[in-house]
């Protein structure tokens, strides 16, 4: 398809509401839906107002209206494009809906990717915070990918050592990919490999496949259970606006948590490879008596405390300040830190 032009590209005073799967009242200066590297192409280092990467909108806080230029990556396509002894390598344009992929290349017959069912996004925001689930990180499953830098107009591409995946973390991460609005994730190749085995260790997982009987589960089975616990226990959007987790699981020294296990004997702790010990945040935040509490029109989640929701009508100041006294309550009790995983705007 041939690009439009930039006039054509870009509308005026644009709601986010419906944009966002938090649905806060805001709106955007200049917004344009991006379909092809070609659109970006042209807009090139266009203008100098402050521009922001819009993918599924699914980790975002909207605090206020944007007086900038919103970039909605809407780059679609998905295809094999190749193949070896070892695996199989699947492309897929930014814009593509992260669990449409998923569900998509099990039914091709590639799996690798079952545990990362249901994640809500697109597939360019995958690899900024290197999304996981259920013992599965995407970076186990990421082969390379190209972006655009605006404002040279160059492709830049890069393979899996390039990314400097970690723990929900990545380069573009550690450089801010996702707030500056200057380079762009475009397409992202996956290496599903034919070697597959089963990750079922996490305790949700293997309970959901024993309570269905099922012993040596295929990769689309283990999609179905992962898809069953979160509908069990994770707010639909469209029902109930969300923005999923919305603080990261916290990493300690191991000293600390032997410390704060000392004084509360059930702290759930999982040992890194660095020897550094992760706690579970919707655990620290429910002994803190926030699970199911809300301040104002917002709350913690009834079902998983890590889950911030909106009741309705709520707006980004009511967000910030339910998050400020579930951080202050988790402070005060456990001396941890909690860091909001979406971006905040
Ligand atoms: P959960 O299963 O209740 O687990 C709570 C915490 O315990 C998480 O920190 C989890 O680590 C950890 N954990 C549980 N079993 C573990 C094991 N066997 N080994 C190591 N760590 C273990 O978490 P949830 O909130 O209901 O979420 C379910 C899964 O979806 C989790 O894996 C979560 O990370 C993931 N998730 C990912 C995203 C994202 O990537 N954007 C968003 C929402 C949820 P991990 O967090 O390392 O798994």
């Amino acid at each position: 398809m041939k690009a439009r032009t930039l006039r054509e590209l870009v509308e005026h005073d644009v709601d986010l509401a419906a944009r966002t799967t938090l649905a806060l009242p805001a709106r955007a200066a200049l917004y344009a839906r991006i379909k092809s590297v070609a659109h970006l192409a042209k807009l090139g280092g266009h203008g100098t107002r402050r521009r922001f990467i819009l993918g599924g909108g699914s980790n975002l806080v909207m605090r206020s209206d944007f007086d900038g230029l919103m970039l909605h990556i809407a780059i679609t396509g998905r295809r094999l494009i190749g193949e070896d002894g070892d695996a199989w390598y699947v492309r897929a344009g930014a814009g593509e809906n992260w669990h449409d992929l998923v569900t998509w290349t099990l039914a091709q017959g590639w799996p690798g990717l079952e545990n990362l069912a249901l994640i809500p996004g697109t597939v360019g925001a995958a690899p900024i915070q290197n999304i996981g689930a259920y013992g599965l990180e995407l970076s186990e499953r990421f082969h390379s990918l190209e972006a655009i830098d605006l404002p040279s107009g160059k492709t830049l591409r890069l393979d899996r050592q390039a990314c400097r995946f970690a723990y929900r973390s990545s380069l573009f991460k550690e450089e801010g990919w996702h707030l500056d609005g200057q380079r762009v994730i475009t397409w992202v190749t996956f290496r599903l490999p034919k070697a597959w085995s089963a990750q079922t260790a996490y305790a949700d997982l293997a309970d959901e496949l024993d309570r269905q009987a099922i012993a040596r589960p295929t990769g689309q089975q283990i999609a179905e259970a992962v898809v069953a616990i979160r509908r069990r226990k994770l707010p639909d959007p469209a029902l109930l606006p969300n923005a999923g987790s919305f603080f990261h699981n916290p990493i300690v020294d191991a000293a600390f948590a032997e410390r704060l296990a000392a004084a509360h004997p059930r702290l759930p702790r999982y040992v890194q490879a660095d020897g550094r010990v992760k706690l579970a945040a919707a655990w620290l935040i429910e002994q803190s008596g926030w699970k199911g509490r809300c301040l104002g029109r917002v709350g913690m989640y009834e079902k998983q405390a890590l889950v911030l929701v909106n009741h309705g009508g709520a707006t980004g100041s009511e967000v910030i300040a339910l998050a400020t006294a579930v951080q202050a309550a988790v402070r005060e009790r456990f001396a941890i830190e909690l860091t909001p995983e979406p971006v905040i705007l």
